[in-house]
């Protein structure tokens, strides 16, 4: 009982110190969406065990929207408070679906950046997939930086190399002629800093290109990707808002568009001018578009809710244990006695996911299951999963979340 008061003050407190200020174009016309009490720091950090994932720390989600730039943001997030170690997993690249994306994505960069020979920088690389790829494809030499790199898997490129560290000042040798930094921006908490940082590196020269991709926030709300929100990140840009972001922090936008089935926003851009950048949106549909997404919002963890009071959830599995995953189990009520988080990734096979201490197995551990349901969360896997579940035999309801 002591623990559970305490931990209310906490939230209590943090509630207290809202941000009041878009974190892109620092004006303050903002309106509140949806907020969560609690949710896990970290989404993708999967535990060893069920006990340590239920203890996993939670924080406060709420979701406030920039009316000036089109900005959407955390406004309860706390800096600091998630630790990216090599836990931390979120390679999407066991997915064909998603392979099929990096690969066009490595061709058409290589081919518009003559990238041949060249020497590329990827910041935030993850396991390195993506630099690989691009490398491979376009014959240039990368170096990948990210605290979390893990050299344990995969098949090592010769020409690509990876610092355990973050790309900064310590490294003035290295002057990249194209850097990526692909999904670390919604990240940040101070976004027009860092990218005001990286144009001021000391190896980046004035013809530098730079390939920065996100999540996009239309899709979320338009689509009502509500299990896209979650804590790592802080922002969800809308194509307007990264390029308020990009400009306002000193670069010249090149290129700027969708990518992955609308799901990312892709911008293009070499360090410009300083400039006075006018955030103001053009467009008078958003107002609406969160006011739809409060609604549905609501709606739709209640049918979840419904859904799963009616059936058996230990009998349904969530195909997927990335961040959507992880959300869903975390916020859709009844959601924690779900039986499984199904992942083709083996590195999250038998670990437990943050906040309910879900198990994650492998598709082959579901053979001769009596199954009801599988939630599949990203509907672009939907066609991967049918196949799936037919080579297991399964007949369980595949359902979209
Ligand atoms: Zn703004």
């Amino acid at each position: 009982m002591q623990a559970r008061s305490a931990a209310r003050e906490t939230r209590e407190l943090v509630a207290i110190r809202l941000r009041g200020d878009c974190p892109v174009c620092r004006r303050n016309d903002l309106l509140q969406s949806v907020s969560f009490e609690a949710i896990p720091f970290s989404c993708n950090s999967l535990h060893p065990d069920a006990d340590s994932a239920i203890a996993a720390p939670t924080g406060q989600f709420v979701l406030a929207f920039c009316r000036s730039c089109e900005h959407f943001f955390n406004a309860a997030f706390e800096d600091g408070r998630i630790g990216y170690t090599q836990n931390y997993e979120n390679s999407l690249h066991f997915s064909p679906r998603f392979v099929a994306f990096v690969e066009d994505l490595a061709g058409r960069l290589s081919t518009a950046y003559a990238l041949d020979g060249k020497l590329l920088v990827d910041i935030g690389c993850g396991k390195g997939d993506f630099l690989k790829r691009l490398c491979s494809t376009s014959g240039a030499r990368g170096i990948g930086f990210d605290r979390s790199f893990e050299d344990n898997r995969g098949e090592a490129v010769a020409s690509v190399e990876f610092i355990n560290d973050w790309f900064g000042d310590a490294y003035p040798d290295v002057k990249p002629d194209f850097v990526s930094c692909r999904h670390v921006l919604e990240h940040i908490a101070n976004p027009i800093a860092f990218l005001q940082e990286l144009r001021a590196h000391p190896g980046v020269g004035p013809d530098t290109v730079f390939y920065i991709e996100v999540p996009n926030a239309l899709y979320t709300l338009r689509d009502m990707g509500i299990w896209d929100l979650i804590y790592e990140h802080v922002s969800y840009f809308t194509p307007h808002s990264l390029r308020v972001a990009m400009e306002t922090a000193g670069f010249e936008v090149l290129d700027q568009g969708a990518s992955y089935g609308d799901q990312y926003l892709f911008i293009e851009a070499k360090p410009g001018e300083p400039r006075v950048v006018t955030p103001f949106s053009k467009s008078e549909k958003i107002d609406a578009l969160v006011d739809r997404f409060d609604r549905t919002y609501r709606d739709k963890v209640a049918w979840w809710r419904d859904y799963l009071s009616n059936r058996d959830p230990e009998r349904t599995v969530v195909w997927g244990a990335g961040s959507k995953g992880i959300t869903f189990v975390n916020i859709v009520p009844e959601g924690a006695r779900i039986g499984a988080l199904v992942d083709v990734n083996p590195h999250k096979q038998g670990r437990f996911a943050p906040g309910t201490g879900t198990p994650v197995v492998g598709p082959e551990s579901l053979r001769g299951k009596p199954l009801q349901s599988i939630v599949v969360m990203n509907p672009l896997y939907r066609d991967e999963v049918v196949q799936a579940a037919h080579k297991l035999g399964l007949s369980a309801e595949i359902i979209v979340a």
